[in-house]
């Protein structure tokens, strides 16, 4: 069973990232080990459509793919927000989650600011992410 625990700082972070691409969907990576969140990295959302979609940028991820050759440290995850959605994955979020080792950090944004944050992980055998324990 994984479990995230996500230093209230970084859970902060995020909350801010995701409030400032508002009404847009704010995205980026989680670095660290054993889910255990040491990192995050914001990313440009290179979606066509980000006020319904996100796409980090590959180059991002390939640049932090590299620089954690060298340590125990590895990209864990990924955040994304759902402006003035749920704090849930949506079919799209199934649909594209092609790597089943990362962590999922979902943010419900209105207006007024982030609402709730969610975790969720892959149940592989029922190809689906699922919602895990987590610690902000
Ligand atoms: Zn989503």
């Amino acid at each position: 069973m994984k479990q995230l625990f996500l230093p209230t700082d970084l859970a902060q972070k995020i909350r801010q990232f995701c409030e400032d691409s508002y009404p847009r969907e704010a995205c980026g990576i989680l670095i660290g080990q054993g889910g255990q969140v040491t990192k995050v990295i914001p990313s440009p959302n290179l979606s066509a459509t980000p006020e319904k979609a996100f796409e980090i940028d590959p180059a991002l991820i390939i640049h932090h793919q590299k620089e954690c050759r060298k340590g125990p440290l590895k990209i864990i995850g990924h955040y994304h927000s759902h402006p003035n959605g749920q704090a849930a994955p949506s079919i799209h979020d199934h649909a594209q989650n092609y790597d089943a080792s990362l962590i999922w950090v979902i943010v419900s944004v209105t207006k007024m600011g982030a609402q709730s944050m969610n975790a969720f992980a892959t149940d592989v055998s029922h190809d689906r992410l699922v919602p895990i324990r987590s610690i902000f």
